[in-house]
């Protein structure tokens, strides 16, 4: 599977640039860089108004965040109406248990 040098994310086969920074992907990820922030998924949400809403929560608390809605940049890439997409959200590994608690207190509220 081809991955993004720089966003650290996984693409699918036949990918030849990253559509989130526009990257050469390559083939295999090395070991985490000393000085690389390592990203997992933190929630998939059902619509990229939420993803927004908990960015910007987990900004706040100064954590970053990426939005992966490949799926759509790839298929739609001026397509508008992107609500009924799941996105997923992703944060630094280290900050995941921090993030998990500030998604399920806004999540709740919704
Ligand atoms: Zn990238």
């Amino acid at each position: 599977m081809p991955y993004c040098p720089q966003c650290r994310f996984e693409y699918k086969k036949g990918m030849k640039k990253c559509p989130d920074c526009g990257a050469p992907l390559v083939d295999k990820l090395e070991k985490e860089s000393p000085q690389g922030i390592n990203y997992v998924p933190l929630r998939t949400l059902p619509s990229r108004l939420y993803a927004e809403m908990l960015q910007d929560s987990l900004k706040k608390e100064g954590i970053p965040s990426i939005i992966k809605s490949d799926d759509i940049a790839i298929t739609f890439p001026s397509h508008g109406t992107t609500s009924a997409v799941p996105v997923s959200i992703w944060v630094p590994k280290d900050k995941a248990e921090r993030s998990a608690e500030i998604a399920d207190q806004m999540l709740d509220h919704i």
